[in-house]
This record gives C-alpha cells, structure tokens and sequence, in this order.
C-alpha cells in the first residue's frame, strides 16, 4: 500500500481525515500544542510560523514560539532539524538536490540567526544514497553551476559512466560552512522499506522529523 503507514503528508493523495488523525497523534506523542508542517516547493522561501499549520510554498520553516512543533516531510529528499536551544530557536527544512542549489539550507540558517539563534545544532534525517540516486546530465550542469568547486566533487558522484547526486553530503557541507554542528541519521531511503521512497514507489507516503521546544 503507497500510504502504509503513518503517512504524514496531506498532499500526495491519501486520505485527508487519515493524514489528519496521523498529524493529530504525532503532536499529541511528543505533547505539542500546535502543529506547523512544511510544504516542499524545492525552494529556498523560508517561513516564520507562530502557530499551527502549513507553510505554503517554503521548504523552511522558523519559530521561537514554545510549544508549537515543526514537522519536514520527505521521501527521498533530506528533511533537517535545527535548533539553538539556549536562545529558544528552532527549525525545519527540507532539501534535495534543487535546494542544493537554490540555497534553503544558507536560508534557513539565516533566519533562525534574525530570530536570535547564536550556536544552532542540526541533524539530517534518513535519504536516499548517492548509489542508489543516478541522474540526468542536467542535474549535473545545474549543480556545478550553483555549488562551489570544493562541494561540486563531493556532491555529484561519477560511477559507470553515470551521474550520481549525495545529497546529503551538500547539506553537510553547507551546514558546516555556516558553522552549525551537525549529526545525521544514516539510512537509506530507498533501499530501507520501512522509509517512503519516492524514486522507489512513486506514488507513496511521506515520512517526517519533528522538534519542538
Ligand atoms: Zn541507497
């Protein structure tokens, strides 16, 4: 089944009271008041949120409101958490490799400093591999366009004659450039089946991170 289970998204075609009930039980487990989740536009917009529900159109999303959780849903792409929790600022965003290049994760970082962040610590959440990632040539042409060289070698990945994109391995670079410490949960999207895959199934569910304060 493309939603089993605990499918968190609203936008991928599964039963809307479901993804409500799912939102709903995720909020109540880690005792949330509210509930903002982000929206995937493969942008660099990101939202300040003060209270529950979607941020339209940003694939990152900012608040200092206690008690008001934010979810990333992803199925491929690299849902990231991140919070300076000394100076109460937390965050979500979501990233692959157009965001890679758009800059969501140098945005985000951003606005969590305008909100008062000082030392913000990260983690990276399950996607899919560079192995298990081939792309077309034009994937390619826009990261060596977009990414600085040093980035570009580790980023895009030449095996067999094919291309291949580490995502994951972007974001941690740009983490690091922005001086956010970061840890990462190693696992692969495709090849795990307990994880949604979007290159694996195509129509699927989305799974999430959340943080709260
Ligand atoms: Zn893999």
């Amino acid at each position: 089944m493309p939603f089993d289970s605990l499918n968190l998204s609203p936008a991928v075609g599964d039963d809307q009271s479901m993804v409500q009930i799912n939102q709903q039980q995720v909020t109540e487990l880690i005792g949330a008041a509210e509930l903002q989740a982000l929206d995937a536009k493969h942008g660099a917009k990101v939202a300040v949120a003060s209270r529950g529900g979607i941020a339209n159109e940003c694939d990152g999303v900012v608040t200092t409101t206690p008690g008001l959780a934010l979810l990333v849903l992803a199925a491929d792409c690299v849902p990231i958490v991140l919070a300076d929790p000394a100076h109460g600022v937390i965050a979500v965003a979501h990233c692959g490799w157009r965001g890679l290049t758009a800059g969501i994760v140098h945005a985000t970082v951003t606005v969590m400093r305008e909100q008062g962040a000082v030392n913000i610590q990260a983690i990276t959440g399950p996607a899919i591999c560079a192995k298990c990632y081939p792309v077309q040539i034009d994937c390619i042409d826009q990261l060596r366009d977009a990414l600085p060289q040093s980035h570009f070698a580790d980023v895009a990945v030449s095996t067999d004659d094919q291309w291949r994109v580490d995502v994951r391995a972007g974001v941690h670079l740009q983490l690091a450039d922005l001086d956010v410490t970061f840890s990462s949960i190693q696992r692969c999207t495709y090849e795990d089946p307990s994880l949604f895959s979007y290159r694996r199934d195509g129509r699927t569910g989305r799974h999430g991170m959340i943080v709260v304060q």
